[in-house]
């Protein structure tokens, strides 16, 4: 894993599978204070029926939980820490999120995601 700024939000990259991993309380960071990104975020649901492979938690390596969100299908399944250390973003699907979260076009973290996931 590596360290990457994103707006002056540090945010850990895994140089090997595109994951990403945020911290508790970074997403709201990177989202900023949008109606739409507070809604996004309050939409949050622990989705107990998941067939989803679950993963570790890098920080207390516990199983984490898997998240549901938003109510638009197909729905986006993240990784959260059952302690909330943080969560967990496969390939792509931070620049998922954000896109839900209707973020302006102009917004320099889509721009930043974009960048650094061109091949
Ligand atoms: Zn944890």
């Amino acid at each position: 894993m590596i360290a990457l700024e994103l707006q002056e939000v540090e945010v850990d990259y895994c140089t090997d599978c595109g994951g990403i991993w945020l911290d508790a309380g970074e997403l709201e960071l990177l989202l900023g204070n949008a109606q739409n990104a507070k809604q996004l975020l309050h939409s949050f649901k622990i989705d107990s029926h998941s067939t989803e492979k679950t993963r570790k938690c890098p920080i207390c390596l516990k199983k984490m939980q898997k998240i549901i969100v938003g109510s638009s299908t197909p729905t986006l399944p993240l990784d959260k820490c059952p302690r909330g250390d943080g969560l967990w973003f496969d390939k792509g699907e931070l620049q998922d999120i954000l896109n839900r979260a209707k973020l302006d076009k102009d917004n320099k973290i889509q721009k930043l995601l974009a960048d650094m996931f061109r091949k």
